[in-house]
């Protein structure tokens, strides 16, 4: 049995085939540019934290910036600018004094749930990287679970995700507190969530159990049979999946006449979505390697220079058109400004603050878009 892990029980429930080719069979998969940022993001944040809990300040912004860049010495420009967006609201967090913390603290058990080696294959059962953990003045165990993309939970995601339990039961296992704070820190927008209601010791032995029954079901299987679901746009093995090829394949009825048919067809699109994206990229690989694809002695498919005009001195353009007599109403229609070139401009010039006088200027207009998105997340924040 492979060590489990909340990722991977996370990772089963979607979808057994692809618990299986990721962690048993460890098919490679490409790097993905999120985890790439996700994880440079999460070594910045824990270097930052030793060092204002060794220095014993509840913040420190220049540490920040010294760390960043030694971090980012070597890495790529842009992956640089996205990590260090992901860490902008990181110093907004103050970082509590303790008699007692870990950071990045690795946490792995056997079947009985004794702790043991994490690197003890043989025995390791169940394993997990706490990325910050503390003892209060109050003497309760806080416990604190860093994100770093782009979503930002509700107050009720946090009260009922299953992660933040399941950790405070490993920290349980080696730290002797009787009740466990748990929260996330959005260090990209500066914000905590914390569940409301501490865990206490005795409740989480229910999380034991939980884990004991995945794993049991986990175990137990022969088939890892494939699951379709949203899911399947972000797995990586869409190519091997013989259910995923299968319902690109499949036709559908010319109208829909039940929720459920609703729902199938809506599965449908985003799956022929991916597999677009994909045959875009093998198709971009191929291009690379061997030219131009023809399609008939018409049409090629491949990369063709294409003559662009731009127009980076607009006030002379401006300047002859009025003087033409075009009305001036509709030659300031054709000029775009957009809110994220502004947004940068003023970012790059230490200005942001002006944002809000420039928005002021602005014409409002709220429209739909056809398209597939997360259900939205709740603004604000508890206690920044
Ligand atoms: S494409 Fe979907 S069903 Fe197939 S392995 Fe991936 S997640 Fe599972």
């Amino acid at each position: 049995m492979v060590a489990l892990s909340y990722t991977r029980l996370t990772d089963y429930q979607h979808c057994p085939l692809a618990f299986k080719l990721r962690h048993l069979e460890r098919v490679p998969v490409p790097a993905a540019r999120p985890l790439e940022v996700g994880a440079l993001a999460h070594t910045i944040a824990a270097a930052y934290l030793q060092q204002c809990l060794q220095d014993g300040r509840t913040t420190d912004w220049e540490a920040l910036q010294q760390i960043t860049r030694a971090h980012l010495l070597t890495q790529p420009a842009d992956l640089g600018a996205e990590v260090q967006e992901a860490l902008e609201g990181l110093p907004q967090f103050l970082v509590e004094r303790s008699d007692d913390y870990g950071v990045e603290e690795e946490l792995a058990f056997t079947r009985t749930w004794e702790p043991c080696d994490w690197h003890d294959r043989a025995r390791v059962f169940f394993r997990a990287k706490i990325d910050y953990h503390f003892r209060d003045a109050g003497g309760v165990r806080v416990i604190v679970d860093h994100k770093t993309d782009r979503r930002l939970w509700s107050r009720e995601e946090t009260a009922q995700h299953d992660q933040l339990p399941i950790y405070a039961f490993l920290v349980g296992r080696v730290r002797p507190e009787e009740l466990f704070v748990v929260r996330v820190h959005f260090l990209r927008y500066g914000i905590t969530r914390t569940r409301a209601q501490p865990y206490e010791r005795s409740a989480l032995e229910s999380i034991r159990e939980r884990i004991e029954a995945q794993a049991q079901v986990i175990d137990a299987d022969t088939r890892f049979e494939p699951r379709l679901s949203p899911f399947c746009g972000r797995c990586p093995y869409t190519a091997r999946c013989p259910a995923f090829q299968s319902a690109l394949k499949l036709g559908s009825a010319p109208t829909l006449t039940s929720p459920t048919e609703a729902q199938n067809e809506a599965l449908r699109l985003l799956l022929l979505r991916k597999g677009v994206k994909e045959a875009e990229s093998r198709l971009k690989a191929w291009v690379d390697g061997h030219g131009p694809i023809p399609l008939d002695d018409q049409e090629a498919l491949g990369y063709f220079p294409k003559r662009t005009t731009a127009f980076d001195a607009v006030e002379p353009v401006v300047t002859r058109l009025l003087q033409a007599g075009l009305p001036r109403p509709e030659v300031w229609e054709i000029l775009s400004t957009s809110k994220s070139a502004i947004q940068q401009l003023l970012k790059d010039h230490s200005q942001s603050r002006l944002m809000t006088e420039i928005l002021a200027l602005a014409r409002t207009d709220q429209q739909t878009q056809f398209s597939v998105q997360r259900l939205a997340a709740e603004e604000g924040s508890d206690e920044n």
